[in-house]
């Protein structure tokens, strides 16, 4: 600590939490309530003490992400010039001292299923015998809305769902836990800026748009989903819960992670052209009881967050601060790549280890862990933090 009252960080060299990411989150204290951080080393920066502006006193993200990209712009440079300065003292917490909360108020969720990998193994598994992938898969980005009021920040328990569940030996369902409890490893995007009703995103605004990004883990209920999805799509097999990781990195600490999608055949209508791809080269792992049993690549996906938003908006629907809008499960070719247990265990038939024990699907008191990095300048990676969830019995 210096004399003035500042405390100089020692940050290590090696972090995933350098001045080049500076995510945001939502903590507490014993002594303050819930209000804006960021993240430096294993340090959360109180912003509306290091900073003294109100906004940074709201209970959630929303405020400061509706005030748009040059103010997030200038709040990142007064954050990394007072980092280089010496925070003040009673501005800086151990990361061990605080809670975390749900980062942003959920406004409307929609989430995706931009993996062709993912797409084409559910497809065989769900409708054995047919073409993967249904005719629009590459035409347009598929999705489905979900719900926003059971988003929750990571480390909250999941509550094994019940639901009607219909083997194919059945004749009729039956209703009880659910017995195939999966989850989906994806990333997600927020929306800061709001949009007008009637005017769509074009994928160039995405930037002026979208705030940052957080890891997703869209809790799945397989066997609810099988008999209910069809014709409408994913309901109560997945409203249950979806649960985001507490650090939302912001967009400008993703310069360096920018890829092009892979290559999109047919090309897409013009309303999904981007002049310059926001594919993220985005490395995911997925922890199964403390053992890794996936490394998910999202720069495998097939659409890009940008042509994302530009779909959910193209027909004049409106973006709200605080829209989360979800990948889909990030699957690679590779078996070791998907991320999704239904695809890892093909459908339960194929068990995997996790540690001394095998697994299907998520047995009561089982925990993930899904973790996520990119990379940033001169060689540094940019840390997403993890979302984790642990299954209680009903
Ligand atoms: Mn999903």
């Amino acid at each position: 600590m210096s004399g003035s009252g500042k405390t100089d960080l020692d940050v290590p060299t090696d972090t995933l939490f350098g001045v080049n990411n500076l995510p945001y989150c939502i903590f507490s204290t014993l002594e303050t309530e819930k209000r804006a951080g960021v993240r430096i080393g294993d340090s959360v920066v109180d912003l509306s003490v290091a900073l003294g502006d109100d906004v940074f006193t709201n209970p959630s993200l929303n405020p400061f992400m509706a005030q748009g990209r040059d103010r997030w712009v200038d709040v990142r440079a007064q954050i990394a010039a007072l980092i280089a300065d010496g925070v003040p003292v009673g501005a800086l917490h151990e990361i061990g001292a605080v809670a975390l909360h749900l980062p942003f108020e959920v406004a409307d969720y929609v989430d995706f299923y931009a993996s062709e990998h993912h797409a084409a193994n559910l497809g065989r598994l769900m409708r054995p015998g047919c073409e993967p992938l249904m005719p629009n898969w590459k035409h347009l980005p598929v999705g489905y809305h979900g719900r926003a009021g059971t988003v929750v920040v990571s480390g909250t328990d999941i509550v094994r769902p019940a639901g009607q569940r219909k083997t194919p030996s059945q004749r009729a369902p039956d209703f009880g836990p659910s017995r195939q409890l999966d989850i989906e490893a994806e990333m997600g995007f927020v929306v800061g800026v709001p949009s007008e009703h009637g005017v769509p995103i074009t994928p160039d605004q995405f930037a002026e748009h979208v705030f940052g990004a957080v890891i997703v883990n869209d809790w799945s209920a397989r066997d609810i989903q099988a008999w209910e999805y069809v014709p409408l799509g994913p309901f109560l097999g997945k409203s249950f819960a979806t649960s985001v990781s507490p650090w939302v990195v912001p967009l400008s600490a993703l310069e360096e992670a920018r890829i092009n999608t892979p290559v999109q055949d047919p090309e897409p209508l013009p309303y999904l052209r981007e002049s310059e791809s926001w594919a993220l080269d985005i490395d995911l792992t997925v922890e199964w009881n403390g053992h890794e049993v996936s490394r998910p690549p999202y720069g495998a996906m097939y659409w890009s967050p940008a042509q994302m938003l530009a779909h959910i908006t193209v027909n004049g629907a409106s973006s709200r601060t605080g829209d989360l809008f979800a990948s889909g499960t990030i699957s690679g070719p590779d078996k070791q790549q998907r991320g999704a247990f239904i695809e890892l265990t093909w459908g339960g038939a194929e068990p995997v280890a996790v540690g001394d024990e095998t697994r299907t699907f998520l047995e009561d008191g089982d925990e993930v862990i899904i973790s996520a990095s990119a990379p940033g300048p001169d060689g540094t990676r940019i840390g997403f933090g993890d979302v984790r969830g642990r299954i209680v019995e009903l």
